[in-house]
């Protein structure tokens, strides 16, 4: 049986920036990186090739899993705050987080990131935060480092061949099962007994490793989830947000992303005091089809190329769902609204909001006069089959409010694509080393239930190998 010193599920950023930081700082270690999907360069869609219109679900998805995890395909914006993207923050102070974010930054560049960043923090950020203030929308401070779609698979390529030469980087690798051992016996977490070492089951013959870092992104959380439960180790539930990529002219919103290329902004609903925000801003971008799990749901992402630009900006606005009992499992409830929209579209389905409005569908008539034209060739449709009423309603008043701040938002002819939903893994108890309830176990990144963005994601990643080292030093 194979041995190493630490074995890692998982090739997503935190699995990434952990192997990175390991043998960095230890270059004797035996990292062993173990990944489901393709390497890099092998990673290919037949939906984005143009192959094929729908889903034909793929033994392994290549846009969740591969080498750079479910990054691979975006357009790698790094958010350098800890305001969003993840809870890191329940773990560690700010400053901390915010450091080790920087951190993450920092070895991107040294891979080709650019130095360039977006900030909410100038004269203009200021001007539009104060305007968003008037319309009782809420700016959140951040600064964005937006690579582009082409950059970032390059930088992801370059890590590959580092991590090649100083890590075993075992792709088309799938872990099955995790068992503690002591003394050449499994053992759980309710004996009481401390393993000494982990055997992972993998579809390439079982590995030993003395650490263990899971890092299985949301592509792995239901693995990792019922892994987790086998082992008696405590899961807590995480949220749902649900709602709709609009697509509009890039003009309207072009004050606002050529000050700070993305706006998070939020707004709580007089109807519902729910709270709308919008997420993943792409300034002259493009919408596209997320394969989650076999259910068609809707992204965006954009070039840095100017020449490889659209005339439309789009976002995500969405809304969080938190259940209470009995029901705790918002995973499937945001699975089943997303496949309404596959159900009635055949995959993405696009609508007017006028046509929302008056309560019509959008159809192939309808869409030919719009004036904006979609990125995506999604069905026209009727949203208002899909989305819950309270969705639907909070996701118009937003559109309106935000026309206030960005006129032309709430126009006729502005895109709705549905649904765009963003799961969260159950979150597992974890100390701030991120180590679970078992010794030398330790958990991160997005499949951990921790982070729900790259750049926490890396800075996740960074913080165990380093809690990792300071014990195989002696410090603890
Ligand atoms: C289309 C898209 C665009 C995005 N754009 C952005 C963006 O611009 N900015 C941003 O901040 N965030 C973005 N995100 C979110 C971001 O990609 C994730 O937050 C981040 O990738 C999480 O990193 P991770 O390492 O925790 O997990 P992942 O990146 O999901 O990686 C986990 C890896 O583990 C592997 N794995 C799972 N189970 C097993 C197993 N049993 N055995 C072996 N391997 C396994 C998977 O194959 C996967 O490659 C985007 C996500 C998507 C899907």
């Amino acid at each position: 049986m194979k041995k190493v010193d630490v074995a890692i599920i998982g090739a997503g950023l935190a699995g990434i920036f952990a192997a990175y930081e390991l043998v960095v700082q230890r270059p004797d270690l035996e990292v062993l990186l173990l990944e489901q999907g393709e390497p890099i360069r092998s990673r290919n869609c037949p939906i984005l090739q143009g192959k094929v219109g729908m889903c034909i679900h793929c033994k392994t998805c290549a846009v969740m899993r591969g080498f750079g995890g479910a990054g691979a395909f975006s357009d790698g914006k790094f958010n350098l705050t800890t305001e969003f993207g993840g809870w890191l923050t329940d773990y560690l102070d700010s400053k901390t987080v915010l450091s080790l974010i920087y951190d993450v930054d920092a070895i991107n560049q040294k891979f080709g990131a650019t130095g360039k960043w977006f900030s909410t923090e100038t004269p203009e950020g200021e001007a539009i935060r104060k305007r968003a203030l008037a319309c009782d929308i809420h700016l959140l401070d951040a600064r964005c480092k937006h690579l582009g779609t082409e950059n970032n698979r390059e930088i992801l390529m370059k890590l590959y061949d580092w991590l090649n030469d100083h890590v075993e980087l075992s792709c088309n690798t799938t872990v099955s099962t995790i068992i503690p051992m002591k003394a050449g016996q499994a053992v759980s977490r309710l004996n009481g007994v401390e393993p000494d070492c982990y055997r992972l089951e993998t579809s390439k013959g079982d590995v030993e490793c003395d650490i263990l870092i899971a890092a299985p992104g949301r592509a792995g959380a239901e693995w990792f989830s019922n892994a987790c439960r086998k082992l008696k180790l405590p899961l807590i539930n995480n949220q749902v947000d649900l709602g709709v990529r609009v697509e509009l002219p890039a003009l309207v919103f072009k004050d606002i992303t050529d000050a700070m290329y993305e706006a998070k902004l939020k707004y709580m609903t007089r109807g519902y005091k729910d709270i709308v925000r919008t997420f993943c801003m792409n300034p002259y971008g493009y919408v596209v089809t997320e394969n989650t799990d076999g259910i068609m749901t809707v992204n965006g992402h954009s070039y840095n190329d100017p020449n490889l630009r659209s005339e439309n900006t789009n976002f995500a606005l969405l809304v969080s769902n938190r259940f209470t009992e009995p029901f705790n499992e918002p995973y499937r409830y945001g699975k089943h609204i997303a496949s309404l929209s596959n159900m009635l579209g055949g995959g993405v389905m696009m609508q007017r909001l006028g046509d929302l409005r008056d309560g019509r569908r959008t159809n192939a008539h309808r869409m030919s006069k719009s004036f904006v034209k979609p990125t995506l060739d999604a069905t026209p449709g009727d949203l208002s089959l899909v989305l819950p009423k309270r969705h639907l309603d909070n996701i118009i008043e937003m559109l309106e409010v935000l026309d206030r701040l960005a006129p032309g938002t709430a126009n006729s002819d502005t895109l709705l694509y549905g649904v765009e939903v963003k799961f969260y893994s159950a979150r597992l108890e974890l100390t701030n080393e991120f180590e679970t309830g078992l010794r030398n176990f330790f958990a991160i990144g997005d499949g951990a239930g921790i982070t729900r963005g790259l750049s926490q994601a890396g800075a996740s990643g960074l913080h165990a190998a380093r809690a990792i080292l300071k014990r195989l030093n002696g410090g603890e």
